[in-house]
């Protein structure tokens, strides 16, 4: 297939999204994007948009890097602009189940975080504080935790997907209207991508005088809550298991950059990354070749 990644096994997930998202400040001064009031969701499986997922993403990551360079009124509109239309067309990253290395987290304790979550630098923390980071703008009966001797359950003031076991609980708290994100957080996990690509085509270009594997931002990009099981139909197939966006982001890409039909790069003229169905070709496009062309024939006669 012509500019699609292979991805090996059985990826079917599934994801929401709602159709208008809000930016929002809390009392002290963080700001969140949460799903607007009168939003409605729509279920999606990120693996049928795996291409447009990992450049939207990686684009999200260079314009927040060339932005946080002056981080003036202005740029930070334009910022929160980008990932409001990144969360109109993915949803919200699910990192609430992607930094920690509970499954349920509602009924623990305590939860322990991963290293480089995005989040926070603390290690263990409360479950209820924990949680409470996610749903700073949730009024009185918005959400109730219900827990009893053996289980948990959370109950809505809403119509959101509800799992019933059948996935971690704390998927019934993301998939509601009520779940937000800091827009730092989602930021940070942008600009750690779009430099994990960048430093990957530095050593790809260089990969000649490399004598040993070299394994690329090695502390920070370490997706560690995919799980898999084993299917049999027809055939015996893996079946890959997601609680959040963003591990699910993290598998793509993976797939994405060592692919060996397609090639992910950055466009030599625009820099914008774009897929390439051959190694050779260094533009995104017709009109970005013709113009580095003309900007070659220019410079050759201002030397002559
Ligand atoms: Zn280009």
């Amino acid at each position: 297939m012509d500019g699609k990644i292979d991805l090996v096994g059985s990826f079917a997930t599934d994801w929401i999204r709602y159709s208008d998202y809000d930016i929002k400040e809390t009392s002290t001064g963080d700001i969140y994007i949460t799903p607007s009031e009168n939003a409605s969701f729509s279920m999606y499986n990120p693996f049928n948009v795996a291409e447009d997922l990992i450049i939207n993403l990686i684009t999200l990551g260079d314009i927040a890097l060339k932005l946080e360079k002056e981080m003036n009124k202005k740029n930070k509109e334009k910022l929160y602009n980008e990932i409001l239309i990144f969360a109109k067309k993915y949803g919200l990253l699910g990192l609430i189940s992607a930094s920690v290395y509970n499954q349920n987290i509602v009924g623990d304790e305590k939860v322990l975080l991963i290293e480089n979550n995005h989040i926070t630098k603390e290690k263990i923390m409360d479950e209820s504080k924990y949680i409470n980071q996610f749903i700073p703008f949730v009024e009185d009966d918005d959400i109730t935790i219900n827990k009893y001797k053996n289980c948990v359950d959370i109950v809505k003031r809403e119509d959101s997907p509800k799992f019933y076991g059948k996935r971690p609980v704390i998927l019934d708290l993301v998939f509601s209207k009520f779940y937000s994100e800091k827009i730092n957080w989602i930021i940070d996990f942008a600009k750690m991508i779009a430099k994990h690509f960048n430093q990957l085509l530095v050593y790809k270009n260089t990969s000649v005088n490399l004598t040993e594997n070299v394994t690329i931002m090695a502390g920070k990009f370490h997706a560690r809550k995919i799980g898999f099981t084993i299917n049999q139909l027809d055939k015996t197939t893996i079946a890959w298991e997601f609680d959040s966006l963003k591990t699910t982001i993290e598998t793509i890409y993976a797939f994405a950059v060592t692919d060996e039909k397609i090639v992910f790069n950055r466009c030599k003229h625009c820099k914008n990354v774009f897929i390439a169905n051959n190694i050779r070709s260094k533009y995104c496009d017709v009109s970005c070749r013709n113009r580095a062309n003309v900007k070659k024939s220019r410079e050759r006669k201002s030397n002559k």
